[in-house]
Formats: structure tokens, C-alpha cells, sequence
């Protein structure tokens, strides 16, 4: 029998959770959970993660983009 606690704690800031958020109480707290778990699972040292969809990992180190056409700056 599987049984649900009602009430059950915010994973982040132990407040009862809210439905709407489960099982976090608000969806701070669910983006604060969220931004562990991509950083820790960035933070792991890559296994060869090919599987890793390409295009969400953006590099770092890459330098940004400088758009400077003939007219900028003339
Ligand atoms: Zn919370």
C-alpha cells in the first residue's frame, strides 16, 4: 500500500510542500533544486557523456560573439 504523506516536507527548505510544486513549497525552491542537480551533475567528472544533448552545454571559455559590421563605429 503505498502511502503518500501528506505534508511532506520541501526537499529545500523543509516548509510543508505545496501541491502545485511537489514535493517542493514554491517553485524557487524547485529551480534552487533544479540548479543543484544540473551542477553536480556537471561538476561529476564526464564519463564520456555522449549522450549529453548537444547544444545545452554551452562552452564556457567560448569568447562572446562581437558583431562589428562595416558602418559600426565609422
Ligand atoms: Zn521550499
Amino acid at each position: 500500500m503505498p502511502s503518500l504523506a501528506p505534508g511532506r516536507p520541501c526537499a529545500i527548505c523543509g516548509k510543508p510542500a505545496v501541491d502545485t510544486f511537489r514535493p517542493f513549497c514554491s517553485q524557487r525552491c524547485k529551480n534552487v533544486d533544479l540548479h543543484r542537480w544540473l551542477s553536480g551533475r556537471y561538476a561529476v567528472p564526464a564519463v564520456e557523456a555522449e549522450e549529453d544533448e548537444l547544444g545545452l552545454a554551452e562552452p564556457e571559455e567560448a569568447p562572446p560573439p562581437r558583431r562589428r559590421g562595416p558602418l559600426d563605429g565609422a
